[in-house]
């Protein structure tokens, strides 16, 4: 039978939808998915069928049956293929390979010696050669690359503008297509990380936050009614260069007094009476556990500048969730009773109903676990339909 454009494209939906409750509510019946999906159990099961013949779904054990034959349940099958996840940040280079649940089954740091553009490709793909035996053989193999980078990334994927790797204008996306020939995507890493907390970490019960990546610098990603905010051209989140002081520190970007300057790790610099001194999060994060005040003095300090920041935030996106990841989460313990009291004295009563601040439950594995995922769900979209 020929199909139209317009019926392929339904098909396609309908089957995105069946795969979806497949991998959310697994294990589930075909009458479950027809009821879940609003779908009648002609088209269900004919898609189901198709997701089988696929291996993207598997049929486990005899459910429950209330009278009659016991069906069959579904489940997803999350090792039919394996995607690999990226993030380069100023100091290191971080890939790690996971299943199509985005657990992790292989990963690789290395330090980066310098930022060119040429180097870096080579030591992705000697990590990528190394990691790359690690994969357990797959119906669909290596499916697609999903990076993470500390910069503005247009929606064609070239890293417009990432001035601590001293990046302008790289078309990363093709460049890495044509190294792997594989699919990829690139998301700022702020973006990536809010991704992969909505799916997998502290936002997994939740359709709006806000995730914000504190390290060298402040970025943020924005999902809104589950969906990733990206703005108009794809530079949202740049929320390191809010104004939070008037008059305050002249900042890189040319503007004053921005919030970044205050509460990441940008702060340390100023707060150096011997500026040879180890200025990382490691470094206070030592000297606050030996209870030493100028530690405690500078955490508290960025505790309220964070709060001060994360209030803008939140009254101006009423998220149910703020998450607070990148290095700086080291710093819970001496940063959260501080960044509380602000957030409680200072946003709108509506605002702080229900909110929650979090810290990242995927650790330093916010971003290469949701750039994963922005490759996995890129692949689960593509799945084919037959016509
Ligand atoms: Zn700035």
């Amino acid at each position: 039978m020929k199909i139209t454009g317009d019926q392929a494209l339904v098909k396609r939906i309908n089957k995105s939808l069946v795969l979806d409750s497949i991998r959310q509510h697994a294990p589930l019946s075909r009458t479950s998915v027809s009821r879940l999906t609003g779908l009648n159990k002609a088209t269900v099961s004919n898609l189901v069928q198709e997701l089988i013949d696929d291996q993207l779904v598997l049929e486990s054990g005899e459910g429950q049956s209330s009278g009659g034959r016991k069906p069959l349940m579904l489940e997803f099958n999350r090792t039919a293929g394996y995607a690999a996840g990226v993030e380069l940040t100023v100091n290191e280079l971080t890939i790690v390979l996971t299943d199509l649940e985005g657990e992790i089954i292989a990963r690789q740091m290395m330090p980066l010696q310098d930022h060119q553009v040429s180097t870096t490709l080579e030591l992705m793909q000697q990590m990528m050669t190394r990691l790359l035996t690690e994969v357990p053989a797959s119906v669909h193999g290596l499916i697609g690359m999903g990076v993470g980078v500390p910069g503005m990334v247009d929606a064609l994927g070239n890293v417009l503008f990432a001035p601590n790797l001293g990046w302008e204008g790289v078309p990363l996306r093709v460049e890495l297509e044509q190294l792997f020939g594989l699919p990829v995507t690139i998301d700022n890493e702020a973006n990536a990380g809010a991704i992969g907390e909505l799916q997998f970490g502290a936002g997994r019960h939740v359709r709006n936050l806000v995730y914000v990546s504190v390290g060298m610098g402040i970025g943020s990603g924005i999902i809104i009614d589950g969906e990733p905010y990206k703005g108009a051209r794809g530079y949202a989140g740049e929320t390191g260069h809010m104004s939070v002081e008037a008059y305050g520190l002249p900042c890189s970007c040319g503007s004053r007094g921005c919030w970044e300057l205050y509460a990441s790790e940008l702060a340390y610099d100023h707060a150096l009476r011997d500026p040879l001194l180890d200025s990382t999060t490691a470094y206070w994060v030592q000297q606050a556990e030996w209870d030493e005040p100028e530690a405690i003095e500078l955490f508290r300090r960025i505790g309220e500048y964070l709060g001060i920041g994360i209030t803008n935030l939140v009254n101006s996106f009423n998220p149910e969730v703020v998450i607070i990841g990148g290095h700086m989460r080291q710093a819970q313990p001496w940063i959260a009773p501080h960044v509380q009291t602000v957030v409680s004295q200072r946003t709108l009563p509506y605002h702080r109903q229900k909110l929650v601040i979090q810290y990242s439950e995927l650790g330093d594995q916010s971003a290469v676990i949701g750039a994963a995922y922005a490759a996995i769900s890129q692949f689960l979209g593509r799945v084919r339909v037959s016509v």
